[in-house]
């Protein structure tokens, strides 16, 4: 097998925030499509391929926060390619505000901007996960699936390649602030975690179906080990304090 081009597309300066495009046969698949009026940063990295929005085959969204679905709505009408999600996020794609639950300081700050309550275009998608069931890729052109990987929401989904390379979304990040700038290597909690149990089972979950690269939302890349680390964290935190 080839192996699989991955462009990160910055949607913000430092890797404090990521969508990907995924080479896919003769097109490219998009996961996450970073905030409303990222149309012109995804040109860009579809440029950097040699494609342009015609050749994008489908659009996958990681999660409902405005960060990765943004600009979905925009950029499944520029493409004309069907857009994937999971049901569990449904509300927030058709406009509900997300459940927020900070994590830690910098979560309660930016919980207090209202940055990400602030609603992006709602729109529905056109082909819908629901429950447990993964989604292959193979009839797009890459080798790999959709997996549900509930915690930070409950339909956080994740890409995972044949090859190991996992697109985790939210599901953990690293880095300081948002994500990126420093200790890129170093794992943590995104701003929001729904719950941080189902979190370390989603993990765990791609850690034992091979997953061995994980691309993240904010900071990331991050290797096994680290995310070996950050689930015996999340464990840590969810045991029920002792008497
Ligand atoms: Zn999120
Ligand atoms: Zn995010």
């Amino acid at each position: 097998m080839t192996r699989p081009v991955i462009q990160t597309i910055p949607a913000l300066p430092f890797g404090m925030l990521n969508a990907f495009l995924l080479r896919a046969g003769n097109g490219a698949i998009l996961i996450d499509t970073g905030l409303p009026n990222a149309l012109g940063k995804i040109k860009t990295a579809l440029a950097g391929l040699g494609l342009g929005f015609p050749d994008l085959r489908l659009i996958i969204v990681t999660h409902g926060h405005i960060d990765h679905a943004g600009s979905a709505k925009a950029m499944s009408e520029a493409s004309g390619a069907p857009v994937l999600l999971h049901e569990g996020d449904l509300p927030y794609y058709q406009g509900a505000a997300p459940v927020l639950r900070p994590s830690g300081l910098f979560g309660r700050l930016f919980e207090m901007t209202g940055a990400i309550e602030r609603p992006f275009d709602p729109f529905e998608p056109d082909i819908l996960l629901s429950g447990t069931g993964s989604f292959g890729l193979a009839q797009f052109g890459a080798a790999g699936q959709v997996l549900p990987t509930p915690g930070h929401t409950p339909g956080s989904v994740s890409v995972l390649l044949e090859n190991g390379d996992v697109f985790a979304g939210d599901l953990a990040a690293s880095g300081i602030l948002l994500g990126g700038i420093a200790f890129k290597g170093r794992p943590k909690r995104p701003p929001f975690e729904e719950d941080p149990k189902a979190a370390a089972a989603s993990l765990t979950d791609l850690l034992d179906r091979g997953g061995k690269r994980f691309f993240l939302g904010h900071g990331g890349p991050l290797g096994r080990d680290a995310i070996r680390r950050h689930v015996a964290h999340l464990e840590r935190l969810s045991r029920p304090a002792r008497p």
